[in-house]
C-alpha cells in the first residue's frame, strides 16, 4: 500500500483559509481598511460597487510596498509585521498574521498598484484564485490602491451564499463605522455605486462621531475619561436619551481594535439602569488603552473578540468610569437640554427615570377615534367576517373544548347570542355586557366559562399588525394629508440607505418621506386619520427594526413594517379606557385573525374558569 497523506497545495489551502477570513464583503472591505491604516496612510478612500460583490477598493496614501513586497504580500504567512513570537506579545497593528491578502486573493481577482514614497515607478500586480497573472512596473500615485473583484468568483457557493445588496452593504457600513471611529484624525472616504456615502475630513472623536451617525448626537455625548493602573479609558457614551431600541450604536476598541465584549457591556448597561428601561440600549463609543501584555486578541480568527487578564478589574474600571460620567451629567441636567429642540423629551429632574421613547407619543391621541370609526365605516373584509357580534360564542366554544365548564342557568347565556343582528341601538345598549379596567392594563368581562382577562396593549397591538399587514398586501394606499409645514428629518447614512428601502411602503400607510439629498428627509403627508402621529418616532423604529430584522430569518419585510408600525401605535398600557372604547377594542380583536396571539406569540387573553375561582374559596 502506498502513503496516503499529502500536501495541499497552496491554492487549496488558501481557499481553506479564505473561508476563515473572508465571509462576506465586508470580511475583505475590513482588512483592506486595516491594510492601509497599518501602512501609515492619512487619507483612505474606499470604493464599493453591488454591495462589494462586484468590486471593493481602497485607495490609501500610506508607505506603499517594493516591488519584492509586493508580489510577497499575496503569500500565505507572509507579513511584515511580527518577526518572531515573541512579537505576538506586543502587537500594535491592526493586522499579524498575514493572511488577508493571501485569502481574498484565493477567492477573487485582485490588482494591486503600489508605490513607496521617493520611488521612480510603481508596481502592478494581477493575481486571480491565487493564480499571478501579472506583474509589471506601472505609474501610479505614492500608496497603494487594491481591488477586489468578483469575490467568490470560483467558489459559487459562497457567492450564493451572499445576502442581498442591502444586507451586505450594511455589513460593510459596520466595518467601515468601525475604522473611521476608531482613526478620526485619518480623512476617509467612501463610495457606493458611484455615489458618494461618506466624507469625513481628520476631525476630534465627537465630531467624527456626528459626522457618521447624524447631528442627533450634537449635544448629546458625555465624555468619558478614567485612568488607572491597568489602563486609561476615553471616549463618549450617548445620554440616556439617545439610547435605541435595539443594540444600536454601541463600540468598544481596544488599542483602536474595534472589539465585542459582552462582559464590559454589561458593566456599561449596568451603570446606566436607572436611567433607562430595560429596553434601551445606552449608545457608547469607548476607547481602551491597555499594555498588549494584558490582553489575548488572538482567540478569536476575525479578531473582533479579545480576553483581558483581569476582566473582573476592566469590568469595575469601565463600570465606574460610565457612572462617573453620567453622574456629571446628572448635576447640570438642564444646560445641554434646553438646547436641544429637535428632540421633545422633557428635561430630567433629579432621582427621576428615563422613559422609554414611547413618551413622546401624543398624551391626548386616542386610537379610538379611529377604532370605532373603523367599526362602524369598514367593509366586510376577510378579516371582520367573523361577525363580530358573536365573537363571545365563538370564544365560549372554544373555551368548552379546553375545560370542563359546570352547566350553565339560562339566565347566565351571553345576551348577544341571541339578539339578532337588526336590532336598534338602543336595545342593544341595554343589554350589552360590562367592561371593567384593571390598573389601566388589563380589561376584564364575564363570559360563559368564567372571567376573561383581555391585555389591551398586546390586544391593540394585534388588531393594528393585521390592519397593517393588510394594507400592505393588498397595496392600497392609506388616505394622506398633506403638510403644510413638512418636517424634516435627518439620518445617518447608513439609516437613509435603509429608509430609501422602506419609503415606498411607508408611503402606503400615508407616510410620504421624500429623499432630500446628503440624509435629509422631508415628511410630506402623514395618515389622514392620525395627523397627529409622531412621525420620527415611528421612522427611527422601523429602521430599527429593520436592521435587527435582517438576521431574523423567515421574517418579511410586511411583517416586519407592520409590526413596529403597530408597536408604535398601539395604546399603552396605563390608558384609562372608557366602556364605549373597551367595548370596541375586544370586538376588534375578535374580528382578527390570530385574536388569542400577541404579535410576539404572547397569549393576549387568559381566562380564569369558574372552577378555578371556586377552587380559591375552598
Ligand atoms: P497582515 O496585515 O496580517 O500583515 P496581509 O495579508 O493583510 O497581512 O498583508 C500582508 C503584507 O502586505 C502586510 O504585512 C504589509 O506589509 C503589506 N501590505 C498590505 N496592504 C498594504 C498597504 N495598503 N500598504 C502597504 N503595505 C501593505
Ligand atoms: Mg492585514
Amino acid at each position: 500500500m502506498t502513503d496516503i497523506i499529502r500536501l495541499l497545495p497552496d491554492n487549496v489551502a488558501n481557499q481553506i483559509a479564505a473561508g476563515e477570513v473572508v465571509q462576506r464583503p465586508s470580511s475583505a472591505v475590513k482588512e483592506l481598511l486595516e491594510n492601509a491604516i497599518d501602512a501609515g496612510a492619512t487619507y483612505i478612500k474606499l470604493i464599493i460597487k453591488d454591495a462589494g460583490k462586484a468590486l471593493i477598493q481602497v485607495i490609501d496614501n500610506g508607505c506603499g510596498m517594493s516591488e519584492t513586497d509586493a508580489r510577497l504580500s499575496f503569500e500565505r504567512h507572509a507579513t511584515s509585521k511580527i518577526k518572531e513570537a515573541s512579537d505576538l506579545f506586543n502587537i500594535r497593528t491592526m493586522g499579524f498574521r498575514g493572511e488577508a491578502l493571501a485569502s481574498v486573493a484565493a477567492i477573487a481577482q485582485v490588482e494591486m498598484k503600489t508605490k513607496r514614497i521617493g520611488d521612480e515607478t510603481g508596481t502592478m500586480v494581477v493575481v486571480e484564485g491565487s493564480e499571478v497573472k501579472l506583474q509589471e512596473a506601472c505609474q501610479c500615485p505614492e500608496g497603494t490602491s487594491i481591488s477586489i473583484k468578483n469575490l467568490f468568483f470560483n467558489v459559487p457557493a459562497r457567492r450564493n451564499f451572499l445576502k442581498s445588496n442591502n444586507v451586505e452593504l450594511s455589513h460593510i457600513l459596520d466595518e467601515f463605522h468601525r475604522v473611521a471611529l476608531a482613526f478620526p484624525d485619518i480623512s476617509f472616504e467612501m463610495h457606493h455605486n458611484n455615489n458618494e456615502v461618506f466624507h469625513l475630513p481628520p476631525t476630534p472623536l465627537k465630531q467624527r462621531v456626528i459626522n457618521i451617525f447624524g447631528n442627533n448626537y450634537n449635544q448629546r455625548l458625555l465624555p468619558v475619561l478614567l485612568e488607572s493602573g491597568i489602563c486609561n479609558i476615553t471616549g463618549f457614551i450617548g445620554k440616556p436619551e439617545a439610547a435605541k431600541k435595539t443594540k444600536g450604536d454601541q463600540f468598544f476598541f481596544v488599542n483602536k481594535r474595534y472589539i465585542r465584549h459582552p462582559y464590559l457591556n454589561h458593566a456599561v448597561s449596568t451603570a446606566f439602569a436607572e436611567l433607562l428601561t430595560e429596553k434601551a440600549y445606552p449608545a457608547y463609543f469607548i476607547f481602551i488603552e491597555i499594555d498588549p501584555k494584558e490582553i489575548d486578541i488572538n482567540i478569536h480568527p476575525t479578531k473582533t473578540e479579545i480576553k483581558f487578564q483581569d476582566d473582573k478589574s476592566m469590568y469595575a474600571i469601565m463600570k465606574s468610569a460610565t457612572t462617573q460620567s453620567l453622574g456629571k451629567f446628572s448635576i447640570t441636567p438642564s444646560i445641554d437640554f434646553t438646547i436641544e429642540t429637535s428632540f421633545d423629551v422633557p428635561p430630567l429632574r433629579k432621582g427621576e427615570t428615563v422613559k422609554q421613547p414611547t413618551i413622546k407619543l401624543n398624551p391626548d391621541y386616542n386610537p379610538f377615534d379611529k377604532l370605532k370609526k373603523e367599526t362602524l365605516e369598514a367593509p366586510l373584509t376577510v378579516q371582520n367576517k367573523n361577525n363580530r357580534e358573536n365573537w363571545e360564542k365563538l370564544y365560549s366554544r372554544h373555551a368548552d373544548n379546553q375545560l370542563e365548564l359546570p352547566q350553565m342557568t339560562p339566565k347566565e347565556q351571553p345576551v348577544q347570542q341571541i339578539i339578532p343582528s337588526n336590532m336598534d341601538s338602543e336595545a342593544l345598549q341595554m343589554s350589552e355586557k360590562q367592561y371593567f379596567q384593571l390598573h389601566s392594563t388589563f380589561i376584564i368581562t364575564s363570559v360563559r366559562s368564567g372571567v376573561m382577562l383581555i391585555h389591551q396593549q398586546l390586544a391593540h397591538e394585534r388588531i393594528l399588525f393585521e390592519h397593517f399587514s393588510e394594507i400592505l398586501e393588498k397595496r392600497v394606499s392609506c388616505p394622506r394629508q398633506k403638510q403644510l409645514f413638512p418636517q424634516v428629518i435627518e439620518f445617518s447614512p447608513a439609516d437613509a440607505e435603509l429608509m430609501k428601502e422602506i419609503a415606498e411602503d411607508v408611503k402606503i400607510l400615508g407616510f410620504e418621506i421624500d429623499d432630500f439629498g446628503l440624509g435629509s428627509f422631508v415628511v410630506n403627508s402623514v395618515p389622514a386619520d392620525d395627523p397627529d402621529v409622531n412621525v420620527k418616532q415611528i421612522i427611527e423604529g422601523l429602521l430599527e427594526n429593520f436592521k435587527l430584522s435582517r438576521s431574523v430569518v423567515g421574517q418579511d419585510k410586511n411583517t416586519m413594517i407592520a409590526k413596529t408600525m403597530a408597536r408604535t401605535m398601539s395604546l399603552k398600557r396605563g390608558k384609562p379606557l372608557q366602556q364605549e372604547e373597551m367595548r370596541s377594542l375586544v370586538d376588534q380583536l375578535f374580528a382578527c385573525k390570530l385574536p388569542h396571539t400577541s404579535i410576539e406569540g404572547k397569549p393576549t387573553i387568559s381566562i380564569i374558569s369558574l372552577e378555578e375561582l371556586e377552587r380559591k374559596f375552598k
